[in-house]
């Protein structure tokens, strides 16, 4: 089983359906961001980070304590909020030289945004209009990428009959080779699987493509498929005219910007030893680190000993 199957388990309000006065409202007793959008202008690649909310979780849920935190003195306001992480449900676009790419869309929330199928329709809804509201109509993206496979996120769209689609209508949809094998190979985990069932639903109709190693997805937009978290697991890096990477998408090698300064995680990967060493690298060589997961601004730079937001 994922290590990771709901960043907002702890979480104890709901959302709400769509409604016109309601839309990217979420009811909890807990503070909140709601819809916000951050840009990274690269030299060649812009990204948006197109934000739908961004909640504390409690810390076990990303395998840590508060004490694992408490002396980090970053990690406040932007990623904890007392002794709770703070946690972001967004995706990434980028406009790569005429096509558009999206990023690991609202990832590691089923538990709450598909508890059942009318809060799947509710909730999809509102993403799509909160993507079309922020000029990212889920109909103008070309290519999905995901880091890994967890859940379903808004990779698929749940149709009223139950069955499933394209969230992104248009787009293809790409996970690491090691993934898609891995998931093929998998067993349903018990009556209504999710991500078994959205995913299987995807693949029969033709839409779910797959990556290798160092692949080039789009012209400066490269994968690296490292293991750490799940076998599958994939970073993205995203590169300037000399082809160094300026950017890169960490997936779930860190699901807080916390785990740059926490050390080894074993409850969130498969080799905590080769996740840290290679979070450790990527931060120390001074890049802009973005995490799928990570609340607004969604990004930061490590330096001199410490995480910098939106730098
Ligand atoms: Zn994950």
């Amino acid at each position: 089983m994922h290590p990771i199957t709901c960043i907002y388990s702890a979480l104890p309000g709901t959302f709400q359906p769509s409604t016109p006065k309601s839309r990217y409202r979420v009811t909890n007793a807990l503070t909140y961001t709601a819809m916000s959008t951050h840009r990274i202008e690269l030299q060649q690649i812009t990204l948006t980070r197109v934000g739908y909310v961004d909640v504390p979780i409690a810390p076990e849920v990303a395998g840590l304590t508060a004490d694992d935190f408490a002396s980090i003195p970053w990690r406040a306001p932007l990623w904890t909020e007392g002794d709770q992480l703070r946690a972001g449900a967004a995706a990434w676009f980028a406009d790569v030289e005429g096509a558009r790419l999206v990023f690991d869309p609202v990832q590691a929330a089923d538990d709450v945004l598909r508890a059942d199928q009318e809060m799947e329709r509710a909730q999809q809804s509102v993403i799509a209009d909160l993507f079309a509201d922020a000029q990212f109509p889920r109909e103008s993206v070309d290519c999905l990428v995901l880091t890994h496979i967890e859940g379903v996120g808004m990779v698929a769209w749940r149709n009223d009959d139950g069955s499933w689609s394209p969230f992104f209508p248009n787009a293809r949809i790409l996970v690491s080779d090691v993934a898609l094998r891995e998931f093929e190979a998998s067993e349903p985990d018990g009556e209504g699987d999710l991500q078994y069932e959205a995913w299987h639903a995807l693949i029969d109709q033709g839409v779910v493509e797959s990556y290798a190693d160092g692949e080039v997805i789009a012209p400066g937009v490269r994968a690296e498929v490292t293991g750490g978290h799940c076998a599958g697991h994939a970073i993205v890096h995203f590169g300037g005219a000399n082809g160094e990477a300026e950017a890169t998408l960490l997936g779930h090698l860190a699901v807080s910007p916390v785990h740059l300064a926490t050390g080894e995680c074993p409850q969130q990967h498969v080799d905590p030893a080769a996740a840290w060493s290679l979070l450790r690298a990527l931060a120390e060589d001074g890049r802009t680190l973005i995490g799928p997961l990570w609340p607004a601004p969604g990004y930061g730079r490590w330096v001199d000993g410490a995480f910098v937001a939106g730098s």
